[in-house]
């Protein structure tokens, strides 16, 4: 079974009702499905902030859409994941 960060609580939420504060969810269809709705455009603009500290729009970082700045914290959380998988490994 794959399992992704809590789309509900991005898992910050002890309490979360979706994921039960367990901080992850399963996965039941293609992970693709995930992917669609702006995932591709959101992730070039993730990685001219990771890569090269470009911001999406104008002004300091908490300025940036609530949207982006949580998806950034979603990303950079799994990135920590996979990190920490390849060091087990
Ligand atoms: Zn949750």
């Amino acid at each position: 079974m794959l399992y992704i960060t809590c789309s509900e609580c991005s898992g910050f939420n002890p309490k979360c009702a979706k994921c039960g504060g367990g901080g992850e969810q399963p996965v039941y269809r293609c992970p693709s499905y995930y992917a669609r709705g702006g995932g591709n455009e959101f992730m070039a603009a993730y990685r001219a902030f990771s890569d090269h500290g470009v911001l999406p729009t104008g002004g300091a970082y908490l300025e940036q859409s609530a949207e982006f700045v949580r998806m950034v914290g979603v990303v950079d959380r799994e990135r920590a994941v996979l990190e920490r998988e390849k060091g087990d490994g």
